[in-house]
């Protein structure tokens, strides 16, 4: 019996992007004549056209009565927020920094949430006044908002941030289960509840958030029914009918070596048995679910201009102009416990044949600057484009960017 050579594991094709000639096009531009239009590197760039039909994407594979929402803190940038606005039902903002983006962005603020623990009494001041939705983390919140509703002659508009007691499997990070700082305990909603009752808050339903990065279509479909279940108990705790309730999201997609997209079909299945059975049990109730990356990641690129090129006993390194002070996801800083390539490609020569094996590291002082790590990419040279993808998510505003006084990154949406 012959044994298979073992093969390593390659990233998931980012053949999102179409490619002309030797060029990465974005929104139809090619790469390098996109970066004279930019007028500088590093940028981050967005594609439209790409936000329009993952949009279309997931409404076609869930049910057409469960809300999608747009967790800004993916990417906050203002055009961005903007365009999501137009497309998805809702935006969960986590600040009252996001929830200004989030207005000016048009977006309704009937259909905006709020959640996050530790939030402050101004930012909760300007939500009640802007007739948002708190997602509720605390006690404490309960009662600053009953002050703030009572002077403002305005009944704050409230759900109920639930910590279950069970985890997301499989996921990149988890937010839910165990101790957490998010939410308020399961075995404690009830005792929430009825403060919210007591103080003439105006109950709108529940809010649970499992985990994020999560590529396990069937964990994903695990928490959204244990969710489900888990609001249908509190419910009877509830001092009205539910007319909200956020099962989370925690969608995926591929960044490493071996991963593969999220199969869509069996949580869109999955989402049609739970909006029948609210039906039933929640009749008055949206159902929502809250995506962040998975709307924005695969639609956003980070490029980097190859400054030097350096032969080190034997291995070459490839310099580009930005690096973890735009882009510390790529990096490997952003909660990473080993490190590991993202897909990474140089965009003015796509179709290169000739190829080696090179480090992309970034200018700064520092080891941890590294955005590939002995990758095979087209020999390249300075003057020549590094392009990060799945850069569309927790990029620019997720980075140190002051960290060794290098430019701001740019960001646009082509
Ligand atoms: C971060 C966050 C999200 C978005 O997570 P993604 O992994 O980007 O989809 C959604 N909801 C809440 C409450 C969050 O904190």
């Amino acid at each position: 019996m012959t044994t298979l050579a073992h093969t390593p594991p390659i990233h998931a094709a980012m053949d999102q992007f179409a490619v002309a000639g030797d060029q990465l096009l974005v929104g139809g531009i090619p790469l390098c004549r996109l970066a004279e239009q930019v007028g500088q590197t590093p940028f981050y760039a967005y594609d439209r056209g790409l936000l329009r039909s993952r949009v279309a994407e997931l409404r076609a594979a869930l049910p057409g009565n469960v809300e999608l929402h747009y967790a800004m803190k993916a990417n906050p940038m203002p055009a961005v927020v903007d365009f999501m606005a137009g497309l998805v039902d809702g935006i969960d903002v986590a600040s009252g920094g996001e929830l200004k983006t989030a207005l000016d962005a048009g977006a309704n603020p009937q259909k905006i949430s709020f959640a996050g623990p530790g939030k402050r009494q101004a930012e909760l001041r300007q939500a009640v006044a802007a007739g948002v939705l708190i997602n509720v983390e605390s006690f404490r919140e309960v009662d600053i908002l009953d002050g703030i509703s009572r002077e403002l002659q305005l009944p704050a508009r409230v759900a109920v941030r639930v910590n279950p007691d069970f985890e997301l499997k499989g996921s990149g990070m988890k937010m839910g289960g165990g101790p957490k700082q998010f939410g308020v305990d399961a075995e404690q909603v009830p005792e929430l509840l009825g403060l919210i009752d007591d103080r003439k808050l105006s109950f709108e339903g529940f809010h649970l958030f499992a985990g994020s990065q999560n590529l396990k279509a069937e964990s994903i479909c695990e928490a959204q029914q244990k969710s489900f279940e888990l609001a249908l108990n509190l419910s009877r705790h509830a001092p009205s009918p539910v007319r909200f309730l956020n099962l989370g999201g925690g969608f995926g997609i591929p960044y490493f070596p071996g991963e593969r997209r999220l199969d869509l079909s069996p949580i869109g299945d999955n989402l049609r048995q739970l909006a029948a059975r609210a039906g039933q049990v929640f009749p008055h109730a949206a159902l929502v679910i809250e995506l962040g990356r998975y709307l924005v990641g695969e639609a956003g690129l980070y490029v980097a201009r190859i400054v030097d090129r350096k032969v080190s006993r034997g291995q070459t390194f490839l310099v580009v102009d930005g690096g973890l002070n735009h882009h510390l996801s790529a990096s490997g800083n952003f909660g990473q416990v080993i490190r590991k390539n993202y897909p990474l490609a140089i965009g003015n020569r796509m179709h290169s044949d000739n190829t080696e094996t090179a480090s992309v590291v970034g200018p700064l002082c520092t080891p941890l600057d590294i955005l590939a790590e002995r990758m095979n990419l087209a020999v390249a040279a300075p003057g020549d484009l590094a392009v990060v993808f799945q850069s569309g998510a927790y990029g620019a505003s997720a980075s140190p960017q002051r960290f060794l006084g290098h430019p701001e990154v740019v960001e646009v949406l082509v």
